[in-house]
């Protein structure tokens, strides 16, 4: 599941971004580790993780980077942005407001990140479907507007966690490889 001794290929930087909350290092957990952790506190402070896969016969090592608490205070930095090829911009479907401000983190991408970034919206929560504030049909046409991919998760049930990070790491492999 992790790194094994291997020739890497290539290193992609995808960074994660979006409000506070919305399970941004619990997608990383999953994907990284395959865990969920009810208290998300564990996880801060932490600055990126890595798992190597293979995609199209190559060995990818997708670097994931985690805003660990930053976004609270606004304070992701250049630093954070430099060197991505991809971003995952997530929102909770539970939450209207984390989905509204979508056009705010885009725009923080967009003077920070290179022109070529790979973006992937995420709602994540799908497991909490009677919560619901924001429609599907809606992320899925301000995706299609803003030419993003999109996804719904659930990194608590595991769904689609995989899926996305495949999903985005292929179509970096794809410009870049
Ligand atoms: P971050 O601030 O964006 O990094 O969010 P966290 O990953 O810390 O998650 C915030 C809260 O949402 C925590 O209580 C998590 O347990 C919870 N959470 C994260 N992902 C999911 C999910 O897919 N489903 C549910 N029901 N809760 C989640
Ligand atoms: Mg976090």
């Amino acid at each position: 599941y992790g790194d094994f001794n291997q020739k890497i290929d290539y290193v992609f930087k995808v960074i994660l971004i979006g409000d506070s909350a919305v399970g941004k290092s619990q997608l990383l957990a999953r994907f990284s580790r395959n865990e969920f952790s009810v208290d998300s506190k564990a996880t801060i402070g932490v600055e990126f993780q890595t798992r190597t896969l293979l995609i199209d016969h190559k060995n990818i090592k997708a670097q994931i980077w985690d805003t660990a608490g930053q976004e609270r205070y606004r304070a992701v930095t250049s630093a954070y942005y430099r060197g991505a090829v991809g971003a995952m911009v997530v929102y909770d479907i539970t939450k209207r407001q984390s989905f509204d401000h979508v056009t705010r983190w885009l725009e923080e991408l967009r003077g920070h990140a290179d022109k070529n970034i790979v973006i992937m919206l995420i709602g994540n929560k799908s497991d909490l479907g009677s919560l619901r504030a924001v429609p599907t049909e809606d992320a899925k046409e301000f995706a299609q507007r803003e030419n993003l991919f999109f996804m719904e998760t659930s990194a608590l049930e595991a769904t689609n966690v995989e899926s996305a990070f495949v999903t985005i790491l292929t179509e970096i492999y794809r410009i870049v490889g």
